[in-house]
């Protein structure tokens, strides 16, 4: 099925560039893909899936069943687009003023919607199913999680899931890939501290929460690499400071938030109490109050480690084990993705995606762009992938 494969996403490379612009033109935002969503649903209507809309807003799943029963694997792919302006001149550039795929989805819906089609061709031999889960709003970090509520992993069961992201520092024909975290927990804090507002001639009036609020930064920035082992690292950084209205006047209270990044559930369970140890004892010794409020959001992302060697071996046998890369280490950043594998086994793969002897921006850039010859690597990845774990073989 290995060159069936090839050959039908060989045919598809215009189509893949085409699907890609149009989506890459008219960009929508979190829970606002309905352009989008729409252009996805009819695609997958016309290959014969099972499609439900309105999912989590705007998802979409298309479910495709294979000649013979067998397990179900799911595909992700993200849909939305970033409130970024548009700066690469390109002529399929946005028409949606200050909205942007700066993050490559607009290449994933394409990927996916181009692996429905090759799958959709070779239904007879797939045993089992094949789920593609479009989502909305990973941006947000809420889109997978809402289409989970909704159902997305369910009727029927999906057994496991793959998804890919474009790298734009990795050539094209390359996959760069981990077992285990690649993909940070991000979790937010609120902190409030009061004190007594008074004149910023009289501190000794007043309970003045700036100066608490200072010694809190600086015992959480010291406290946590003195207390946590850094073998298993945590990012904490504050990143709003609000207070005080002029400049003599002692405010009555000052807040702070910030976001706290991991890479295993032990250490970001025992995150909410530490950073409440430090906030209780600093303020406790200059005589304020506090207020503090722990925020979960997103879990790490771990990849499965017998998935990552289905997609890894996929991705050898495809293109030489030379263009299959080590991921040397987890970015801090995060995904939504980490809410599908905490559920099932999964994996996801970074698909090199560097405009050859172009300059190279990063994900979020206003110049971010990929070469678009990854599209067809992508097609392929996913669709072998999905018939290994189907199958057996490819
Ligand atoms: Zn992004
Ligand atoms: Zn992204």
């Amino acid at each position: 099925m290995k060159k069936k494969i090839q050959e039908e996403t060989a045919k598809l490379f215009d189509w893949l560039v085409e699907t890609r612009r149009d989506l890459h033109m008219h960009p929508e935002t979190g829970l606002q893909e309905i352009r989008t969503s729409a252009k996805a649903a009819e695609e997958l209507q016309k290959l014969g899936l099972e499609v439900k809309t309105g999912i989590a807003t705007t998802g979409v799943v298309g479910l495709l069943h294979g000649g013979s029963p067998g397990r179900t694997i799911a595909i992700r792919a993200d849909m939305d687009a970033l409130p970024v302006r548009e700066e690469t001149g390109l002529p399929f550039a946005s028409k949606n003023n200050g909205v942007m795929h700066a993050c490559g989805h607009d290449a994933h819906v394409a990927m996916a919607l181009g692996t429905a089609r090759v799958l959709a061709g070779m239904r007879e031999q797939i045993h089992g199913n094949v789920k593609f889960i479009m989502q909305p709003a990973e941006e947000n970090l809420g889109g997978a999680r809402d289409m989970i509520v909704e159902g997305a992993m369910e009727d029927p069961k999906v057994d496991a899931i793959i998804s890919i992201h474009v790298e734009t520092h990795a050539s094209v024909g390359t996959l760069t890939i981990k077992s285990g975290p690649i993909w940070a927990s991000a979790d937010a804090f609120v902190v409030s501290i009061n004190g007594k507002g008074g004149h910023g001639s009289q501190p000794h009036d007043s309970v003045d929460p700036i100066h608490i609020a200072a010694h809190v930064i600086v015992a959480i920035q010291t406290m946590i690499p003195r207390m946590l082992d850094a073998r298993d690292p945590v990012v904490v950084s504050v990143c709003s400071i609000q207070g005080g209205t002029a400049f003599n006047i002692i405010p009555e209270s000052v807040t702070l938030s910030g976001t706290v990044r991991t890479l295993s559930q032990e250490r970001r369970a025992v995150m909410p109490a530490k950073l409440e140890d430090i906030v209780r004892g600093v303020t406790a010794t200059f005589g304020g109050t506090y207020d503090f409020t722990y925020v979960p959001a997103v879990p790490v992302t771990s990849n499965d480690p017998g998935m990552t060697e289905i997609m890894r071996g996929v991705a050898e046998d495809l293109w030489g084990a030379e263009n299959v890369l080590d991921m040397e280490r987890p970015n801090m950043g995060s995904e939504d993705y980490s809410y599908y594998v905490k559920e099932v086994p999964g994996v996801m793969g970074r698909l090199g995606a560097a405009k050859a002897g172009a300059e190279r921006y990063p994900a979020h850039h206003p110049k971010f762009d990929i070469d678009e010859r990854c599209l067809p690597f992508g097609v392929e990845l996913l669709s072998a992938t999905a018939i290994k774990f189907l199958n057996g073989n490819v």
